[in-house]
C-alpha cells in the first residue's frame, strides 16, 4: 500500500467499481457519489494536480473524459453532466492524485457551486486586461 489511495486503486490494492481503463487512464466510481453515477478520471501514474500533470497526460483524460461523460449520463438519465477537477485544498481537492470528476446532473438537483457575494459585478475593461498580460507572462509552454 502506497500513501495515495488512488495508487492504491490504480495497483489494484483496493477495491473500485472501474468503468473505463487505457494504458494511461482509469475511471471508476466515486465511493462518495454527489449523484448516481458520479465517476473519477485519474491518471495511471501519480500526479499531484492539473497544475503539474503533463499537457500529453492533460489531454488524454479529457477525451476520456469527453468519450464517458455522455454514457454516464446515458446511463443515469441524467438531463446533463459537470466535468472538472480541483486543484488544491481550498479548491475542495481531498486527494493529492490528479482526478476528474463526471458529475451527472438533473433539473433541480440542489448541487452547484455557489457565487461569491455581489456577484454578478461586471469588471472594468483595465483590470482585465492587466490580469491577462499578468497570466500571460506566467502560462506554462
Ligand atoms: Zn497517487
Amino acid at each position: 500500500m502506497s500513501n495515495c489511495v488512488f495508487c492504491d486503486i490504480v495497483a489494484g490494492q483496493v477495491p473500485a467499481s472501474v468503468v473505463y481503463e487505457n494504458d494511461v487512464a482509469l475511471a471508476f466510481m466515486d465511493i462518495y457519489p454527489v449523484h448516481p453515477g458520479h465517476t473519477l478520471v485519474i491518471p495511471r501514474t501519480h500526479v499531484v494536480d492539473l497544475a503539474s500533470c503533463p499537457t500529453e497526460l492533460v489531454g488524454e483524460l479529457f477525451q476520456v473524459s469527453a468519450r464517458l461523460a455522455p454514457a454516464i449520463a446515458a446511463a443515469t438519465n441524467a438531463a446533463g453532466f459537470n466535468v472538472w477537477t480541483a486543484n488544491g485544498k481550498a479548491a475542495g481537492q481531498e486527494v493529492l492524485h490528479l482526478h476528474l470528476h463526471i458529475l451527472p446532473r438533473y433539473d433541480d438537483d440542489t448541487f452547484g457551486l455557489r457565487f461569491p457575494k455581489g456577484y454578478p459585478e461586471e469588471a472594468p475593461r483595465e483590470a482585465l486586461e492587466e490580469l491577462a498580460v499578468k497570466i500571460r507572462q506566467v502560462v506554462r509552454r
